[in-house]
């Protein structure tokens, strides 16, 4: 055992795979349950995209958070999982029929609609199975988030949300039809983001509509702001928990809840990234022309996030005591963006070291692929091990 990886058993399985510390885990649900119940009327959804392995879903639902889902897939995993039907919200700007279909028929709390064209075809299919639909309006607060651009949301250019402009015609629309009953406004401006500023300038947008809409007499059951908060990628060991207190007083600081409304979050990152490591086996060392390689036997094909947004995660050898040297880690896939890290400090490694990728139990696992033939890696939790 070194830190806290348990490396014998380590030695025993098939690389690369992914490590799951589910004490970390619930040490975390505990504190979002413990700071979320601080304050009146807080809902939290754990939002499925950022990881769906079955065995966190199941620890996730234990610990009483709803379900935020995408897909109609995420839908049937969430239900699966054993999540209820009314802690589950389908969002997303695509939803297919299907997908539509199979929320109503298992009477999901809510759908977040993105624009008139889809209110209408809920209204039509919730018509033919004789429902009424339950939907929140996502609304693009055109707020920027201090985040990637390739993970930010909310701004006016983005393809999310309906523009606030058109908020009057759209529950206008809304109360034409009458298989739908609008119960919330739904937000999320980005990911990743540990700047509370950014909340803060969502809390301030999200008052001036209801101030808005109040002077028209609407007013919704409850307000969902989305998820977003970040982690700290630098430090996994001394931050593994994020800053819920920090991040839920902000929303109770700065946004005006209306007497009975409640307010709802759907957390990804925050809940899942830190208790997650991607584990890999060293295949060679390569000096370069000008660099050493560490070249290991997981890929982007694992692990997407640093070809897909230059993410950072730390990276150690988990296997090696020896003294710091300078690498370049890479995989093996035939891409010249299958990179982890550029000129990283490791212990001094050799072919058969494990290597653990930090901080990857958000959008690792679930956005691995297949491309070059390579097989879906494994998983497995401090539980099992
Ligand atoms: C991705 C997403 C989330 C979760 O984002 P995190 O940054 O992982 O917390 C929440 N809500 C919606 C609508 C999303 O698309």
């Amino acid at each position: 055992m070194k830190g806290q990886f348990p490396v014998e058993k380590f030695q025993t399985l098939h690389t690369p795979f992914y490590y799951y510390d589910t004490e970390l885990l619930r040490q975390t649900l505990q504190t979002i349950n413990a700071e979320a119940s601080r304050h009146e009327g807080y809902h939290v959804h754990y939002a499925i995209k950022a990881n769906a392995n079955p065995k966190l879903l199941r620890i996730i639902r234990e610990a009483g958070l709803g379900a935020d889902c995408v897909s109609g897939g995420e839908i049937e995993a969430s239900l699966r999982a054993g999540f209820p039907s009314r802690k589950i919200v389908f969002a997303g700007v695509g939803k297919s029929d299907w997908e539509i279909s199979l929320g109503l028929q298992r009477d999901i709390f809510c759908f977040n609609v993105e624009s008139i064209p889809e209110l209408e075809v809920i209204d039509e299919l919730a018509r033919q199975q004789g429902k009424v639909a339950r939907v929140a309006f996502r609304l693009n607060p055109n707020v920027g988030a201090h985040t990637h651009a390739n993970i930010t949301t909310g701004l006016a250019e983005n393809k999310f949300g309906i523009a606030m402009g058109d908020m009057l015609t759209v529950i206008g629309r809304a109360r034409q039809l009458p298989n739908i009953k609008v119960v919330g406004l739904h937000f999320h401006i980005g990911s990743q983001i540990l700047d509370m500023s950014d909340f803060e300038a969502l809390c301030n947008r999200i008052n001036e509509l209801q101030s808005d809409l109040e002077r028209h007499r609407i007013r919704v059951e409850h307000i969902n702001v989305g998820g977003g908060l970040g982690i700290d990628y630098d430090h996994p060991n001394r931050v593994p928990v994020p800053n819920f207190r920090d991040y839920f007083d902000t929303y109770a600081r700065c946004l005006r809840l209306r007497p009975d409304q409640t307010l709802h979050f759907e957390l990804g990152r925050a809940v899942v990234a830190q208790c997650g490591s991607l584990i890999t086996r060293t295949l060679f060392i390569k000096q370069g022309a000008v660099k050493q390689f560490a070249i290991v036997d997981a890929g982007f094909t694992d692990l997407i996030r640093p070809a897909l947004y230059q993410a950072y995660h730390k990276i150690e050898n988990i296997t090696s005591d020896l003294p710091k040297a300078t690498y370049d880690v890479v995989g093996p896939i035939c891409e010249s963006t299958d990179v982890f890290a550029k000129q990283i400090d490791l212990n001094q490694t050799r072919r058969g070291d494990l290597l653990a990728i930090r901080s990857a139990g958000a959008y690792g696992e679930i956005m691995a692929s297949q491309y070059n033939c390579r097989q879906l890696p494994a998983s497995f939790t401090s539980d099992e091990l």
